[in-house]
């Protein structure tokens, strides 16, 4: 049998408006109906960031209770991950959903340069995310957009505040941070094997490198892939993606072209080391 992928879908992130795509799922019930329709098609982990009604980035936790819910309610199994990611929010209030335990949450572990912003990352609120995520049971994904991230990441292992097998995510192809490259891609898995020998993860491509960013993971036995609205609004230059469900399709396809199956939300569970539903 061969061994299953998690397919991870970010629904709607930070950055894109329903200007750039009228597929993006900006309200709750919109959020809720988008990921149910992205778990139908085989995601089986939704990152999620919540937004006011003016579409930009919101920290309430109120708001982030309500799209878990109704995803509880709707995708049963689902793995969900909230963002504690930086763009537009009150550095904070960026852990106030915690409380509500969700199942995983973004953890980045440094500073970057983001398109049009320094995107902050200092030591302090760091280590104050993990613990927060400690306190309420919540198992961090580490967000590496530099190589100093690992080492950030093994900081806080030192510190007893997160395990010594993270789920780490590497991101490529932010203007700005670090360019999607196949070699750069192995020069952090090397690092990676060598100060985290026990961690699992996934990478992720920004706009037009997700597809080949999934790739270059698959072919290197990444167990999960991310997908997503949030990354990418388009399927080629000259089409917008219909929806989140379509781009989790695609990623179906290429578990598939390597070789490999996708993983249900209980198989993906046991991949990320969270207790079953
Ligand atoms: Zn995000």
């Amino acid at each position: 049998m061969s061994e299953p992928v998690v397919i991870a879908v970010a629904i709607t992130g930070s950055v894109p408006r329903k200007s750039d795509n009228p597929a993006l799922p900006v309200t709750v019930d919109e959020q809720i109906a988008s990921t149910r329709e992205a778990y139908e098609a085989g995601a089986s982990l939704a990152h999620i960031h919540v937004r006011n009604d003016d579409e930009t980035p919101s920290s309430d936790p109120d708001r982030f209770h309500a799209v878990q819910e109704g995803l509880r309610r709707t995708c049963p199994g689902l793995i969900v991950q909230f963002s504690t990611g930086g763009r537009g929010r009150d550095p904070a209030s960026r852990g106030l959903s915690l409380r509500h335990r969700p199942d995983m949450a973004s953890l980045s572990t440094g500073s970057v340069n983001f398109p049009s912003i320094v995107y902050e990352n200092p030591t302090t609120l760091v280590a104050d995310l993990a613990g927060q995520m400690k306190r309420f049971g919540v198992r961090p994904e580490i967000e590496i957009f530099d190589l100093s991230h690992l080492h950030g990441a093994l900081r806080l292992v030192e510190a007893g505040l997160i395990e010594d097998h993270p789920h780490v995510q590497f991101v490529m192809g932010v203007k700005n941070a670090m360019p999607a490259e196949p070699h750069l891609l192995d020069l952090l898995l090397g690092e990676m094997q060598r100060i985290l020998p026990r961690a699992t993860w996934t990478a992720a491509g920004i706009g037009r490198h997700q597809a080949e960013v999934m790739d270059w993971a698959l072919a290197r036995g990444a167990r999960a892939v991310r997908t997503g609205l949030e990354d990418n609004i388009r399927i080629d230059r000259d089409r917008l993606a219909s929806s989140n469900a379509e781009l989790v399709a695609l990623a179906v396809e290429s578990v598939r072209r390597h070789g490999r199956r996708v993983a249900t939300p209980a198989e993906a569970r046991r991949i990320l080391d969270l207790p079953a539903a």
